[in-house]
């Protein structure tokens, strides 16, 4: 029996592998999930477990510790697994989340050495996430050297925003060599603006906000299709609060802490994205769902913080764009917090925004009132199949050039 072609997509963070399959179905362009899992805790005590597409666990392992820290162990047992799993289908590609293509790299890119040469020069600019995005990517060239391999950039999507939305007021030699505004989860953006036009294509040349709330957090002005300002900057740090991360401070904080405190450059990078954001101001949890049930006054200031922070990035980018016609939640608190969405709509409500209670309860995929002026819609994120669709895509192009 001939195999059917199945997508590989590999999203490879410092403690953790996110895997899922993906199979093309012949007659359209819609991708079927097969299955996706993820190898948490890498470095400490490495622990598999994937699930089918109807969210049925199909396995789980634990690694001992030694194992555990070595990526390529734990990288041969998740493509043996699914090997061993998906007897139908042949993996033919791999497509890979990386979070930095820099300023030259605006649309996923074939893996070549020198695609990873390039790669590897744009660490400096997100050195704990790039190299852990490129090792998999390394693993299996060395291994599969004929498997076909896409990398797909985080910073993508916002290669598109004009000059204004993109430089900081600092002097142009700096701006020159790359200290300019990036933008992430652009992947994430571009699935769900496609989403949305799929859905209401009146709204493609209207102007939109995407509010991702998840771990990480950030806000998307979108036009046309196309990014034009976000509120994420050079590094995932800056914008909004987010589970750890500080979001956006007086950089005078930085220059204080540094004076005051003799605090050096790993004590700032752990106090600004690991001791920060929802688990700083709450001092008991970086995570929404669990603030949000907890009883203290400091849960509950971090949560208000989240909402207020939330309504002003919103506004900034309204103000950005001159007004918006839209407005999408999305990610694990965009897609399930009905308190949270209400809370950033009451602070929108000067712009038109009125959330219909019952629809937001319900978590509607369309939650504005009839009263509102702006469309408010709840849309679920799905970075993994934006990779394998650009990873078809990129594909497609390379045999059509064949
Ligand atoms: P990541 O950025 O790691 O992909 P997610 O998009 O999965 O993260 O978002 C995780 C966040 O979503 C956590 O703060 C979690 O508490 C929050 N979340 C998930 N479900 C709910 C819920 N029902 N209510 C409030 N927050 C939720």
């Amino acid at each position: 029996m001939t195999k059917q072609a199945a997508f590989l997509v590999l999203n490879a963070g410092s403690s953790s592998l996110k895997f899922s399959a993906f199979r093309q179905h012949s007659s359209s362009d819609e991708l079927e999930t097969l299955l996706s899992g993820q190898v948490s805790g890498i470095g400490g005590t490495a622990r598999f477990e994937a699930r089918g597409a109807d969210r049925r666990r199909l396995a789980e392992h634990v690694w001992d510790e030694q194992d555990s820290r070595c990526r390529d162990t734990l990288l041969q047992y998740v493509l043996h697994w699914i090997r061993t799993t998906l007897v139908d289908d042949e993996i033919v590609a791999v497509g890979h989340r990386v979070v930095h293509g820099g300023r030259a790299l605006g649309k996923p890119m074939r893996v070549s050495p020198c695609l990873l040469d390039e790669l590897d020069r744009l660490i400096p600019l997100a050195p704990l996430h790039q190299p852990h995005n490129l090792a998999p990517i390394r693993i299996l060239a060395k291994r599969f050297p004929d498997l076909e391999q896409v990398a797909c950039f985080d910073t993508a999507f916002h290669s598109t925003q004009p000059w204004l939305a993109r430089t900081y007021a600092l002097p142009q030699a700096l701006t020159d060599e790359g200290v300019c505004s990036y933008g992430f989860h652009g992947l994430s953006y571009e699935y769900v603006t496609g989403q949305l036009l799929a859905r209401r294509p009146d709204l493609a040349d209207k102007h939109i906000v995407i509010c991702h709330l998840g771990n990480g957090s950030s806000v998307c002005a979108v036009k046309g299709g196309q990014s034009i300002d976000t509120s994420m900057g050079f590094s995932a740090l800056d914008g909004l609060p987010m589970g750890t991360r500080s979001g956006s401070i007086d950089p005078g904080v930085i220059l204080y802490l540094m004076r005051e405190k003799q605090m050096g450059l790993e004590a700032l990078e752990d106090l600004l994205y690991k001791q920060s954001g929802l688990l700083g101001v709450s001092g008991l949890s970086n995570d929404m769902k669990v603030l949000q049930e907890a009883e203290s006054p400091q849960a509950a200031r971090a949560v208000d913080l989240f909402c207020f922070r939330v309504a002003k990035e919103v506004a900034a980018l309204a103000a950005s764009m001159g007004g918006f016609d839209a407005l999408v939640f999305t990610a694990g608190i965009g897609e399930n917090s009905p308190q949270i969405r209400a809370r950033v709509g009451e602070r929108l409500a000067w712009l038109g925004v009125k959330i219909d209670a019952g629809a937001n309860a319900g978590n509607a995929d369309d939650i504005a009132h009839a009263d509102s002026s702006v469309p408010v819609f709840v849309l679920p994120t799905n970075e993994e199949m934006m990779i394998a669709k650009h990873t078809i895509k990129v594909l497609g192009q390379m045999m059509g050039n064949a």
